[in-house]
């Protein structure tokens, strides 16, 4: 387990709407997201940061409950996530091939 992508600071906490990754807003800034950023690009950008993550998740582990045959990096995951990426963003993921499917229980897809 990497240690560097376990959130050090509770509040502030973010989880990724596209992985469920959960760090603080800092470390999406600083670093992006481990599984998304070649497609996200959240570093050093904010308002990405922003529009691609959500204050608003439920239950989270070191494991990611929905896919464990992805290579995601190891973290914690949120189990659902509330929001959704901008169809800006969902287009281009679509683009290259990525299959965007919202982790927000409230919507049905
Ligand atoms: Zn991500």
């Amino acid at each position: 387990m990497a240690l560097e992508t376990v959130p050090k600071d509770l509040r502030h906490l973010r989880a990724c709407l596209l992985c469920s990754l959960v760090k603080t807003i800092d470390q999406f800034e600083y670093d992006g997201c481990d599984n998304c950023e070649s497609y996200l690009q959240m570093k050093g950008n904010r308002e990405m940061v922003y529009e691609c993550t959500s204050s608003s998740f439920d239950g989270y582990g070191p494991t990611h409950s929905y896919c464990t045959k992805c290579n995601f990096k190891p973290g914690v995951y949120a189990v659902t996530v509330t929001g959704r990426l901008p169809p800006g963003v969902v287009r281009e993921l679509k683009s290259r091939g990525v299959i965007y499917k919202s982790r927000d229980t409230a919507v049905k897809t």
